[in-house]
């Protein structure tokens, strides 16, 4: 998998980050700490240990990123943010 791009599970969810797209806003960060970071290069990475997280806030830290640049697909593979 290209170094630009991430995906993991999290609550039966699966999130991606497209690290090409992102603008390091830290929207994502401040809203979703424990999932979200901001590595040294300004672009967002996830946490090194993630750990599931009330899914409102979940969709709402990946839908207010300004580029899409990330992703959440439900079990079924169905695209549900942005
Ligand atoms: S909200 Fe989007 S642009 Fe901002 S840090 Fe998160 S992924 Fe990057």
């Amino acid at each position: 998998m290209d170094d630009e791009y991430r995906e993991r599970k999290i609550n039966n969810r699966t999130v991606r980050i497209d690290r090409t797209l992102c603008i390091g806003s830290g929207n994502c960060t401040n809203l979703a700490p424990e999932i979200f970071v901001i590595r040294e290069d300004n672009i967002v990475d996830f946490q090194d240990e993630t750990s599931d997280i009330d899914q409102g806030r979940l969709e709402e830290s990946a839908s207010i990123c300004p580029v899409d640049a990330l992703i959440i697909e439900d079990e079924n593979g169905e695209q549900i943010v942005p």
